[in-house]
């Protein structure tokens, strides 16, 4: 069937590089490769026990009827719960709504507070999904470059020369996916400090690495006063529970957004999977410190491939502060053949890194940053090991 038969909208939307690249990798292993995927972000633990039993037991329970629109009650509790134990911030349950992701209370966002033509700023790099969920609601992305040098952070200064009069929003996520960077409390008020002057700009502030952290505290936008009214809290559990596909996110938002947002999923989904919400109130509502194990071998990890990839002539780094990604620089590999292959951009390379070291990584053009491709270390130390051992091997 020809796609002139489907619309301008889907014609023009990119597939999501993350997903597209794991993709890939399972059909090049299905054909019998020996593939190691570092493409995807998402943990490669199990999903705690006590989650999961709290998951049966509302199976058991017979807890299979559509829930209300914007999650169930009990959760909405447990939801403001830990914003207010982990975040000191202080919703009402009609500022929280719960989605199928928070990639779809991203999507949510984006569809009721854009208008065509309407602005959003994202640092760069800036999650794969987000450029392509402002244009399909008609928004247009306005990219501000960051360098590996200032830790991939934008500055006051930044964003104060890319704000104009048609900026509506600004996306980011800390820690940020992809360059694990972390923005400190200071930072964030400075950011704010510029939005001072421009009281109709709406933060989106993605928190969904929130607790994988090696760094310490974990500031958030909307706990300055002056920026809670107008900040969107993006939260999820896929990534720090290990709980990708159980697919529950959730926002802290000003109550006009969060209506709008209950709004659209009464028409597009009418709320979230019934058995995944009772068992995120368990997870939400156990003590952090049962997920720590899982932060501490991510670090350990982390330390790991730093210590790996610092021995490949080529690869620049930054320390990663915080989510299970390294964002490393390699367009001094830009201009060279390496075995057969002519390298001009991210993408060449991590296409050369499929191909020749079969290791499955993401080119940094899906991120806004075409010098750099991302690895992610959500892999066990072995595959760790074997894939740089690989990559090195495939450009020395
Ligand atoms: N935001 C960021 C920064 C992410 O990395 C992801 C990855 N999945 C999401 C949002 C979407 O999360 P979910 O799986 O809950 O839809
Ligand atoms: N967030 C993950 C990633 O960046 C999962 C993939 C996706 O949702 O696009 O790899």
């Amino acid at each position: 069937m020809s796609t002139t038969l489907l619309s301008d909208r889907i014609n023009n939307l990119a597939a999501s590089a993350t997903l597209a690249m794991a993709a890939k990798a399972r059909e090049l292993r299905a054909e019998g490769k020996d593939i190691i995927g570092l493409s995807l972000g998402e943990p490669d633990f199990n999903t705690p026990d006590y989650i999961k039993d709290a998951a049966i037991q509302a199976v058991n329970d017979n807890y299979n009827s559509y829930t209300p629109v914007d999650g169930y009650p009990e959760l909405k509790k447990a939801i403001i719960t830990k914003f207010k134990r982990d975040n000191g911030l202080t919703y009402d349950p009609s500022q929280i709504v719960v989605s199928t992701g928070a990639k779809q209370a991203l999507y949510n966002i984006a569809q009721v507070c854009l208008n065509p033509g309407d602005e959003v700023i994202l640092p760069c790099p800036y999650w794969v999904s987000y450029s392509d969920i402002v244009q399909l609601a008609e928004g247009v992305p306005v990219e501000v470059a960051t360098s590996i040098h200032n830790d991939f952070k934008m500055t006051a200064e930044q964003l104060e020369a890319a704000i104009t009069p048609k900026t509506k929003m600004i996306w980011y996520s800390s820690p940020c996916n992809p360059s694990g960077s972390i923005y400190s409390k200071k930072e964030l008020r400075a950011l704010a400090d510029v939005l001072k002057k421009h009281p109709n700009i709406i933060v989106v502030s993605d928190e969904i690495y929130e607790h994988i952290n090696y760094v310490g505290d974990h500031a958030s936008m909307a706990q300055f006063e002056d920026m809670f009214d107008r900040t969107v809290t993006v939260n999820g559990v896929a990534k720090a529970f290990a709980m990708t596909g159980w697919r529950i996110g959730y926002i802290g938002a000003p109550t006009y957004i969060a209506r709008a947002c209950n709004k659209i999923q009464g028409q597009v989904t009418s709320g979230a999977n019934c058995i995944a919400q009772r068992a995120v109130i368990t997870a939400l509502e156990s003590p952090v410190s049962k997920i720590q194990y899982m932060v501490d071998e991510f670090k350990n990890r982390r330390t790991l491939i730093l210590q790996l990839l610092a021995d490949i002539p080529g690869f620049e780094c930054n320390e990663p502060e915080g989510a299970f990604y390294v964002f490393p620089n390699i367009s001094s590999f830009f201009g060279k053949t390496i075995e057969g292959k002519l390298i001009n951009t991210a993408s060449d390379f991590s296409m050369l890194l499929l191909e020749k070291a079969n290791v499955a990584t993401v080119t940094g053009d899906a991120f806004g940053n075409g010098d750099c491709i991302r690895i992610s270390y959500a892999a066990s130390t072995d595959q760790i090991k074997e894939a740089v051992l690989r990559i090195k091997n495939v450009v020395a």
